[in-house]
């Protein structure tokens, strides 16, 4: 035990004799004075602030940063910088948020619950499924199509809770801190601008449905899904700490897009905006005035108050999506092969005809595996019981005729 040293004695630390400090503590082979030993408690406090565990398990220091989260999402997701950063911003104030503890000042973070707008296969849902992967939260995907108005043939707005319970095996407080992941909200808008008088039950209803969730409130949800029926057992989840992302094609947006950008040009300095406006990708462009000129009511863009949008993908895109990205097509095709004990590699020649193809099919992002898939299924099927081939070597001939002779081929017509 700690005891007051005598006057010959001096800090271990700063060096000052006892008559220079109010109490010199000794220790087994030294002293510390009162003013180090506080001096070692602030660093003992400052390395552990931050770092106190909350409920959830997640620790401020231990977060992933947004430029760390843009970083991984860069390992499997080509482009899309906009959304990323976005993305990984909004995610790491997410997290900040529910780690906040109530402090004197009141201020409260609010939920930055996101919306991205870009064509179908673009990445939305790969963007959403990554960051999930990353945090390691119970993630799920649902589809704002088959949501309708309690009461109405189709799904409840609750069943979104469901499978976010299933995934999170009904594990309630790890449901509440997942992402849920709401495709195709774009097909819930409301067919007019104007509020309709008749009733709209798979639109401005689900709508209203869905503002709750998003919100943030107390749910009753049946646990196998389902319609709610009065003697089923309910499970309470909240939903204030879940993020919300959603995704939307918007077909059609550009022109709300372009029709604001082309009222608000007119007049004073009209011809050095438009100078300057990217009409090949007006996407970019987007705001929450042309989500409600869409048909989304203002209270559902409120929620969302996050709004990124992703690139149409290029020729080059392709190219880099089909051999890039950690989990490629063609890393997984080698994969299969390797555990055959089969190298397989592909002439770069290859890899183009395959891009031209997806092009030529108008099936984008999406159409890359189904491409590799009919051109590799004759070797899959082949190969596992030929027993002298240990290397495979795709060549943009080999291609075109195994793509020619498959049932594929005849989307070309389609
Ligand atoms: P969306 O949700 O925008 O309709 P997805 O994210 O489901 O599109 O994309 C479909 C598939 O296309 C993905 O599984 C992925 O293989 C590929 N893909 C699309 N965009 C990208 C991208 N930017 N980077 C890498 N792969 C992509």
């Amino acid at each position: 035990m700690a005891k007051k040293a005598n006057s010959s004695n001096h800090c271990s630390f700063c060096g000052r004799s006892e008559q220079e400090v109010n109490l010199l503590i000794s220790g087994m082979t030294g002293f510390i004075c009162d003013m180090c030993a506080e001096q070692a408690h602030e660093i003992v406090n400052d390395s552990f602030k931050g770092n106190e565990k909350s409920d959830i398990g997640l620790t401020l220091s231990s977060l992933p940063k947004p430029t760390h989260i843009k970083e991984f999402l860069d390992q499997y997701v080509i482009n899309q910088d906009s959304a990323k950063r976005f993305l990984s911003v909004s995610v790491y104030n997410h997290y900040k948020r529910i780690l906040q503890k109530t402090t004197k000042d009141d201020v409260e973070i609010e939920k930055s619950n996101i919306i991205m707008v870009g064509a179908t296969g673009t990445g939305k849902t790969l963007l959403a499924r990554t960051i999930a992967k990353l945090l390691q939260v119970p993630f799920t995907i649902v589809d704002a199509t088959v949501l309708t108005e309690a009461g109405y043939v189709g799904e409840d707005i609750e069943s979104i809770l469901t499978r976010l319970l299933q995934v999170a095996d009904y594990n309630v407080s790890a449901a509440e801190r997942g992402i849920v992941f709401i495709d195709e909200i774009d097909k819930i808008a409301r067919k007019s601008d104007n509020p309709s008088i008749t009733r709209d039950v798979s639109g401005e209803g689900v709508q209203q449905g869905l503002l709750k969730l998003l919100e943030g409130s107390v749910v009753n949800v049946p646990p196998q899904g389902g319609r709610k029926h009065p003697e089923q057992r309910m499970i309470s989840v909240n939903t204030k700490n879940i993020l919300f992302i959603c995704g939307g094609a918007f077909d059609g947006i550009e022109k709300k897009i372009a029709q604001r950008l082309n009222t608000r040009v007119v007049g004073y300095a009209a011809s050095n905006q438009t100078a300057v406006i990217d009409r090949s990708n007006l996407m970019k462009y987007i705001t929450p005035l042309d989500l409600k000129s869409f048909g989304l009511i203002p209270e559902i863009i409120g929620r969302l108050p996050v709004l990124t949008y992703l690139e149409p993908l290029d020729r080059d895109a392709l190219l880099r999506i089909l051999v890039e990205p950690r989990n490629s097509i063609i890393k997984q095709y080698q994969k299969l092969f390797e555990m055959d004990g089969v190298t397989l590699t592909f002439a770069s020649d290859a890899y183009e005809y395959i891009v031209d193809k997806a092009i030529e099919f108008k099936l984008g992002a999406r159409g890359l595996r189904s491409i590799v898939e009919a051109i590799m299924i004759e070797a899959m099927f082949t190969l596992p019981t030929t027993e002298e081939k240990k290397k495979m070597h795709v060549t943009r001939e080999y291609a075109a005729h195994q793509l020619e002779n498959s049932d594929l081929h005849h989307l070309r017509v389609a």
